[in-house]
C-alpha cells in the first residue's frame, strides 16, 4: 500500500502544456511539478524539487521514529536528536558509575530456603547484561539512527552536531543538581522517570525557541 502511494506519487503528470494547448501528459520530473522539457531541468526547478523531497524523506522519518507532528519534521527530528543525547549522556554517567563485575554478572534471583535442612537464602548469579547498560546502547543506537537520518533528510550536520552538543549540555545540568542533593534511595530509584521527562521536556523547548 505505502509502496503504491509512494510510486503515485512519483508519477505525477507535467504541468505543462503542448504547442497546440493540450496537457504534456509526460511524467514531472522526481519532486517538480513539470518534465525535462517544460523547465524541469532549470537549476531553481531543481532547487525546488529537492527541497520537496527532503521534506517528504522528513516526514517519513518523523513518522518511522514517531514523533510529535505539531512541528515540522526537520524540527522534530531535531528535537528528538536533542532529548536522545541528553539521555545517552545521562545513561553514560549511570554505567560509568557501576563496578565492573555488575556490568555482565548481577544477581539474577533470591530465594528463601526454610524447608530444607540448609535454611538460608539461595542467591542464583548469573551473566546477563546490566540494565543501565542495555538502556544506554540502546539508546546509543537511536541516537546514531537520528543522526544518520537527519543528515540523510538534508538537515545540515553542524545543525545535528549543535543538538546533540545541547543535548549533553542539559544532561550535564541535571546531573550537577542531584550529584549535590544527597537524595534518599526512595527519591533516587524514581529518577529513570522523571530524567528522561525532564530532558524530553528540556528539548522540545530548545526546539521551540
Ligand atoms: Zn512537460
Amino acid at each position: 500500500m505505502g509502496v503504491a502511494m509512494a510510486s503515485k506519487r512519483q508519477a505525477r503528470k507535467c504541468s505543462g502544456h503542448r504547442t497546440d494547448g493540450q496537457p504534456c501528459g509526460a511524467y514531472a520530473v522526481n519532486g517538480a511539478r513539470v518534465c525535462s522539457a517544460h523547465g524541469g531541468q532549470a537549476p531553481q526547478v531543481k532547487a525546488k524539487a529537492a527541497g520537496r523531497i527532503a521534506e517528504e524523506q522528513a516526514r517519513k522519518a518523523v513518522e518511522t521514529y514517531g514523533l510529535p507532528r505539531d512541528i515540522s519534521p526537520t524540527d522534530a527530528l531535531l528535537e528528538e536528536v536533542r532529548y536522545s543525547a541528553g539521555h545517552v549522556a545521562w545513561l553514560r554517567a549511570r554505567v560509568a558509575e557501576l563496578e565492573a563485575d555488575s556490568l555482565v554478572w548481577g544477581i539474577t534471583e533470591e530465594a528463601e530456603k526454610n524447608a530444607t535442612e540448609f535454611a538460608g537464602t539461595d542467591v542464583t548469579r548469573s551473566a546477563a547484561v546490566n540494565v543501565w547498560l542495555d538502556l544506554y546502547f540502546r539508546e546509543r543506537k537511536h541516537l546514531l539512527d537520528l543522526t544518520k537520518t537527519a543528515i540523510s533528510v538534508g538537515i545540515e550536520e553542524r545543525r545535528v552536531r549543535l543538538a546533540e552538543a545541547q543535548g549533553s549540555l542539559m544532561n550535564d545540568v541535571i546531573r550537577r543538581i542531584l550529584a549535590r542533593l544527597s537524595l534518599s534511595p526512595d527519591q533516587s530509584a524514581l529518577l529513570p522517570v522523571v530524567v528522561p521527562e525532564e530532558l524530553r521536556r528540556a528539548a522540545a523547548m530548545a526546539s521551540a525557541n
